[in-house]
This record gives structure tokens, sequence and C-alpha cells, in this order.
């Protein structure tokens, strides 16, 4: 087995593991996968990824062979360019750089020059005919050498550097004269000695073994292994090692250095676009010491730039480039990122890579490139990550604008928002009805904020995580939201908010970014989002390749015309509590809960259903015949409860009871642990009437809307919370003996469906028998997490983003489905409930429902459909695709 592949030359040995970017990593698959399609590539060779694993399992030693294999891919570069490693008269410098299979900063990066010495350094000046740029090649060889092979600081060469400058009166680099280079390097080669007690190596031999064992050490560098366990990177990989003779645009006038997309990276137009330099070495363009020029005369006249682009000034070379990128992309089939070099006249390619873009380039590179013939409509679709489909979807900040930041928090639900302070909902909704834009910001948010969510731009909470309850409502109604920005104190009664050591007031202004999770100072600017376009078309492609179906998590008429604008399928999670929150109804749903008795209750009950079935006939209509899963009453009722002197106050008006009573009940109500409490599925066990109020509102609202549309309404009715069977048959009961009245009453019968979510480890562990009393199951995987985790929804953004970073969870479980453990009850619930009943229809409305790799794991088990908050929909649908593809 090979442990270097030569690249370049007419090198063609026909290995596959030559381009195998397990073997020779990206950056050396590339380079010979260019020379084997004939582009003009500097000859150089690749150390396997293998012998590097190799090298650090066997203690820091080369193998003979990877020793003889060196030596004869040397000769390959030397016999090439007609050069020799170490010859004083005409000697081979090479570049040393690291490549591992993916991209990876943190790693050692690049050695240029290797091969100078005392001697060769004549020998170099000698045949390019220029002191200057051979003492200045060695130069710079030392400095980078010391740095990234030997250790040593950086700084110390600048230094030494700087003050030559000043002695000599000097202001640019360019000013050294050959004679300055040489005393420099004279002086590097002293600190070199006096920092690591012995001399810079001589020997060219040592020099190249140096640099490869820097290269294999770096893949342990703390940096690296915290890259790696961020990104999810497995150790075991190991890096290449590229080699490849130096080709130089520092050599005058008619040598350049430069980067460039074949299309550009951040609109996705077909231009080219990139940064070059005249008389340069690589790290010059980025390194932002000299501006770099524009590559196209199009790009400098639109920049109103003066100094000339390549396409002027090196005309040949650049129609070279050209030529280059669009071989590129034919052989690629994407948009590539380049370096290359011009020395002399003569264009190089240094690397190619497929180029990072963002979300609007995506999507418009992956439709023109369908219109060109250049990939299919499956390759469109699997090449735009649906998670950058967010970054279309909502108002974003002007990347240009000034950013004031004063907190951090999470990025609970995309957008950017900018407004008003206001402390409570009710100031939020007063101040939006004068038509202020106002954001709210809460230590946490409850149901009862629900109609200052709605009249706020965006939500800003001191508590919570990604699944609280602020961010999976600000998520449903398409509002930014900042959640657990630790920092933020509020003072209620001083209407005041301290954010670190600044203090705010209301009515000050603030900007969210929702997707970043910083909070500013001020208004920020932003830009509006474009649906139409490359955005239907790739919608519409992925929509002919999925096989789930996706449905929306909504219970606004509003959020539901949303979710169908943005494709939604049905409903998949109607959850009705927050219907209770609406004007007006919290004051019965209050008298209802703090009840004594079941009359009491009724009482109560009986001022909602008329407002329920309405919310119900809006919703059908709204979704037009399209399948709806609207959920029982699930939050513990102390959700509900009044807080506040003022709000006793109404109630007792309302209610005819004395405050103290109500307070006294509120007491009694209380739960120390209200997400296991009374709750879900337990409340109609307990409260049988508040189910068989809901299922009323629901099937008289269903008749309506057949009655008036002639369309066929099926509503499925979902009991939250389930853990046994029993229940579930208790409440199916009710829901059924509830539809039979209700039919029976209006004269029309109509199909519906009573099924539950599993969101308790117990249910999915018994889905067999449950699913006897089931017709569908929605995985409810926020609680289900929750309980299988034993993390609270609620209380785990103080810990939660430790456990990310020291890789306990590779990522927040309730963002992103813990398949290893949580998925394996989501697996056994499905077969289990499958056994029982064929076909049983399969979802899952939990927040994962939207991410892109839980909705892969839900393909794998073969649900029939996913349902998020309107605005992922269109993520989730193009997740489901490249899914299914
Ligand atoms: C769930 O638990 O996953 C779910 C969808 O219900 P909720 O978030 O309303 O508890
Ligand atoms: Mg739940």
């Amino acid at each position: 087995m090979n442990t270097v592949y030569t690249f370049g030359g007419g090198a063609s040995h026909g290995d596959p593991r030559a381009t195998d970017k397990t073997i020779t990593g990206g950056k050396g698959a590339n380079l010979a996968e260019m020379a084997s399609i004939g582009l003009p590539v500097p000859p150089g060779f690749t150390i396997t990824t293998e012998e590097c694993v190799r090298y650090l399992r066997e203690g820091s030693d080369f193998s003979d062979k990877l020793r003889s294999d060196v030596a004869e891919a040397l000769t390959h570069i030397e016999k090439t360019v007609g050069k020799s490693f170490g010859s004083a008269s005409d000697p081979l410098l090479v570049s040393v750089r690291s490549g591992a299979r993916v991209s990876m900063p943190g790693m050692m990066d690049t050695v240029l020059n290797l091969g100078l010495n005392d001697e060769t350094v004549k020998g170099l000046a000698a045949t390019s005919g220029d002191d200057r740029f051979a003492w200045d090649s060695y130069r710079r060889f030392i400095q980078m050498y010391s740095d990234v092979v030997l250790g040593l600081d950086h700084g110390l060469f600048e230094e030494a550097l700087e003050i030559a400058k000043e002695d000599n009166g000097y202001f640019a680099d360019t000013e050294l004269t050959a004679q300055d280079w040489q005393s420099l390097v004279a002086e590097y080669k002293e600190i070199v000695a006096r920092e690591q007690g012995k001399p810079f190596p001589q020997d060219v031999t040592e020099q190249l073994w140096g640099a490869i064992a820097a290269v294999f050490d770096s893949w342990d560098s703390d940096r690296a292994k915290v890259y790696r366990r961020l990104n999810d990177i497995p150790g075991d990989w190991g890096t290449a090692v590229n080699v490849q003779a130096m080709v130089f645009g520092n050599m005058g006038d008619t040598s350049a250095t430069g980067v460039a997309f074949t299309r550009d990276p951040s609109t996705g137009d077909r231009q080219y676009y990139g940064e070059w330099l005249v008389n340069a070495q690589g790290e010059d363009v980025v390194a932002g010491i000299r501006t770099p020029q524009y590559l196209t005369k199009r790009r400098r006249e639109d920049a109103g730039a003066d100094k000339p682009s390549m396409e002027e000034a090196m005309p040949d070379a650049y129609n070279e480039l050209a030529r280059v990128f669009e071989l590129l992309e034919q052989h690629y089939k994407d948009m590539q990122d380049i370096e290359f070099t011009v020395q002399q006249g003569k264009l190089w390619m240094l690397q190619t890579r497929s180029g990072k873009r963002t979300a609007k380039a995506a999507l418009k590179m992956a439709v023109d490139m369908v219109a060109e013939g250049l990939i299919d409509e499956e390759t469109a679709v699997l090449r735009v990550d649906p998670m950058a489909l967010d970054q279309l979807l909502h108002p974003t900040l002007d990347p240009d604008a000034q950013r004031d930041v004063l907190a951090k928090g999470l990025p609970a639900s995309p957008g950017a928002a900018s407004g008003k302070i206001v402390l409570d909902a009710d100031t939020a909704e007063q101040w939006a009805q004068h038509g202020d834009k106002v954001i709210l910001v809460r230590v946490e948010t409850s149901p009862e904020d629900i109609h200052g969510m709605h009249a706020a731009q965006g939500v800003l909470t001191a508590r919570g995580g990604m699944t609280s309850h602020a961010a999976v409502v600000a998520r449903g109604m398409g509002r930014p939201c900042v959640s657990g920005a630790s920092s933020v104190s509020i003072d209620i009664k001083a209407r005041t908010l301290l954010v670190g050591n600044r203090e705010l007031k209301e009515g000050d202004t603030i900007t969210l970014d929702g997707a970043t999770g910083e909070v500013m100072y001020g208004e920020v600017p932003t830009i509006e989002p474009e649906l139409a376009g490359d955005f239907a078309t790739l919608m519409e492609w992925a929509d002919r390749h999925r096989r789930m179906n996706v449905r929306t998590n909504a219970e606004t008429p509003a959020d539901c015309r949303m979710a169908r604008q943005f494709g939604a399928e049905g409903i998949g999670l109607c959850r009705t509590e927050h219907m209770f929150f609406d004007a007006g109804r919290i004051s019965a749903v209050r008298e209802m809960i703090l009840a004594e008795n079941e009359a009491g209750r009724r009482k109560a009950l009986e001022k909602l259903l008329p407002e329920q079935r309405s919310d119900f006939v809006e919703i059908f209509t709204t979704m037009a015949g399209l399948p709806c899963t609207i959920r029982l009453l699930d939050p513990p009722l102390h959700e509900f409860l009044p807080h506040e002197d003022a709000e006793f106050a109404e109630l007792a008006e309302t209610t005819g009871f004395g405050v103290d009573h109500l307070k006294r009940r509120a007491n009694e109500l209380h739960e120390f642990n209200p997400m296991l409490g009374h709750r879900g599925c337990r409340l109609g066990i307990t409260y049988p009437e508040i189910y068989e109020m809901q299922a009323r509102a629901i099937f008289e609202a269903a008749c309506e809307v057949a009655e008036k549309s002639g369309e066929a309404v099926v509503p499925e009715v979902m009991i939250p919370l389930v853990g046994t069977k029993r229940e579930l048959e208790i409440l199916r009961k009710l829901v059924n003996d509830t539809a039979e009245k209700v039919f029976s009453e209006k004269g029309r019968k109509l199909d519906y469906l009573v099924g539950t979510m599993i969101e308790l480890p117990r249910a999915a562990l018994m889905a067999g028998e449950i699913a006897e009393e089931a017709l569908f199951f929605s995985f409810g995987t926020n609680d289900l997490t929750q309980t299988t985790l034993g993390v609270s929804r609620d209380d785990s953004a103080r810990f939660l983003a430790v456990y990310v970073e020291k890789g306990i969870f590779q990522r927040d479980p309730f963002v992103s489905l813990d398949i290893e453990g949580v998925g394996q009850l989501v697996s056994v619930a499905a077969e289990r409930g499958r056994a029982t009943r064929p076909d049983i229809k399969l979802g899952i409305c939990g927040e994962h429902g939207g991410d892109p790799a839980s909705i892969a794991f839900c393909e794998k088990v073969g649900l029939d459909y996913v349902s998020a908050s309107p605005y992922r929909v269109p993520i989730a649908r193009l997740a489901a695709a490249q899914a299914a593809l």
C-alpha cells in the first residue's frame, strides 16, 4: 500500500486512493484530481492520513517505508521541475501543508520556501537573478518555520523587522533592500539559536522531516482537538501532508497570487469573484497587510477602485484562470473556492474545494446549475442546507450595520427585530395598539404572556432554554426570541433592567438577533426576506422527492394561514391551552380552575364552549379539509392562576367569591413540580367535564364547517401525556360518547380519529397495548426528552451549554433529538404500535419535527409525517426530501 502519492508533471497512477479524501485528505485529493484533468498544478506528493495515524500511534516515529517513499517522490518533483533539493546552484524549494479529510482550522497550516539555507539562498539568487527576492524568501522561511515547526514566538521576528525598518527610516517592507534582508536573516538565525538553544537547521532533509512531523503532531494539538470535538470529527482520521514544488507570486510585476470563487459566494451570481495581489506570496492576500485588488474589471468598476483588476493588468493569465474556472465547475459540478499563483506570467493552481456560501447564494446556485444542465434536481435538493433556509424566511440584520451588543442568550427563534422595551404583556399590547414597536422582556414567559408576545416584535427572556415556553411560542408565531440571557435582570417595580452593568428602562430601544442570541442597544437596520423565485422552485423539487408529509404546530388562524403559505399539509398539533388565553377568556378559565366542584366548573366551561367552538370553526375553515390534530388541554392548571392582586380582584368580581377565598384556592393548586403534576390527560381523568367541553366544541365546529363548505372535516382528537392504556380507554370513550351526542343533535355523522401523544417512556414501552385504544400516535419529543433524560425543559439552559461544550451531548437534546437514547423509545413505540395496529398513523410534533437531523431519523423510523412551527415548515419539507433521497 502506498504511503505517498505523487501528482503533477504527468504523474498518473490511476490508483483511486490518490483522489480519495479519506486517504490523501481534502487538499491532496483535489490536487491529484486537478492534475489528472490537466490543470496546471505544481508537482508534488501527498503523504497519506494512514501514515499520520501510524506515526501518532507508534510514538512519533516514521516508518522506513515512508522515508524511502518520500525520497522517491521528491525525485519525481526534482525531475519534473529540473531542480534539486538542497542544491547550491539551482535549488528546489517546496511548500508543506496539512490537509485533513475536512478543512480544519486549528491544525498546522503552511510552511513555504522550505529548502532554503545559507547555501541554497545563493543558488536562488543566481537562478532568479534577484538577490532581494532570494533573501526575502529566506527570511520568510525562517520566520514561518520557527513559528509553526519550532514553536517560537512569531512576535520576536516581527519585532526585529520593525526595528530594522525604524533604524533605516523605512515605512513599508518593500523599501528593504537585499542587503537589509540579508542582515535580518542573520538576526533571525540568532533569535532561533538563542530561543531554542541550537541553530536553525541548515540540512534541508532535516527541515523537511521537521515540517512533516509538525503537521502530524498538529493533529493532536489542543486547538485541533477542541475543533474536532465541537464539529464531531473523529480523532482517528489523521491528517495528510502535502509537499509541493514552490511557485512564486513574488517574482516581480508579472507575478501574482490570489484567491477566487467561481461564482459570487454571497449572492450566487454567475460572476467570478476574488482578490489578488501583484508581486506577493500567498499569505499576503489573507494577512491584510496590503489591500488586495479586484479580480474582474466589472467588480473594480462597481467598487470605484483605481488599482487595476487582474483582468486588466494580466489579461493572459486572467483568461487562463477563467478557462480553469469553467473546467473546475464542469468537473466538480459545484462552485469552487480556489487559490492560485502566477509566476512570471504562468498560472498555477494551488488548491480547489467546494466554496462556502450564504443561504441565498446556495439556493440561486442550485437552481441555476439545474438550468445550466450541470446538476439534476435531486442533487440541487441535496445541495442546500435546510437550516440555512431559516436565514431566508425572516428579516435579518443588515450585516454591514453597527452593533452595540449588550448581552448574549440562546438563539431561540430566528429573525431580527427592534423595538421599545416593555416589561409585561399588557403594556406590550397597549403600546402596540398605539403604534409602537415593542420587545417584550420577561424573566420567563407563561401562557399568560401570549397576547403580549403577539403584540411584540420579539421576545427576550432572562431564563429558559430552547424549548422553554418563550422559545416554543415565539417560534410558532415567527417572532424572534432570545431566551436564557442570564445577564439580564429585571426590576419590575422600578420598570428598569440591568443588562450586564448597563441600566436600561422601559421604553428604551433594543434589537434582538434571534439567529445569534445577541441583544443590541438601539435599532439595527434589517433586510426583508424574498420567498418567490429560487426558493419556490427548490421547494417544489423538494416536495416531489419526499415521502413524509409536513404539518404544522399552530392554533391561531393567522399562524395556520402562514403555515399553509409555507406549504403545511395539515395541523400536527393545535395546543388548545394557547386559545384559553385570548382576550377576555382568561377569567372564565380561572373561574373554572378555582371552582371547588364539578358544578362550578361546568358553569365556567359553558362560557368557554362557544369561544372554543368559534376557534375551531376558523381553524377548520382555514385548513380547508386538511387533517387537523387537536390536542385537549395539557398544561398544569397552576399556569393559569392569577398572581397579581388586581387579577384576584377582577376575578372576585366576576365569580362572586371573595379575594381571600380565591387566594386560598390558588395556594392549594400550587405545584412544586408542575411538569410532572396535575397536567395532560390527568386533567381529563379528574375533571372529565373539561375534555367533554373541548370535544363538544371540536365536533360542533366540524359539523358546522362541513355543512357550510360541503368539505369533509376529519378532526384528529389527541390526548396528551398518556402513560397507560386505561387512561386512554377512559378518555377515548368520553370523546366517542360526546361525538355521538353531537352527531345525533346535528343529524350528521363525521369521521374522526382519537389518538394519543407519546411523551412518557412508559407510553413508548407500552405502545403495543396503548395502540389498542389509539388510531394514531404523535411523538411529543419535548416531553419525551424531558422525561427520558430527567432534564427539565425550562431549567436546563443553565447547564446544557456546558454539557454540549464538554461533549456530553453533541447538541442540545431539546433542539436535536437524542437519537441514541430517546430515539430508541421512538423506534420501539413505532414498532410496537404498528404490531398492534398496522395502519396506525405516526407523526412527531415536538420541536424536533423542524430539525433536519431529527427529521432524517423520522424518515428512517418510517413516520407518516413531521409537524413543525410555521416558519420551520419549509425547512422540514427540504429536510424530509433529503432524508428520502
Ligand atoms: C411535546 O411534549 O413534545 C409536545 C409537542 O407538547 P408540548 O410541547 O406542548 O408539551
Ligand atoms: Mg408535551
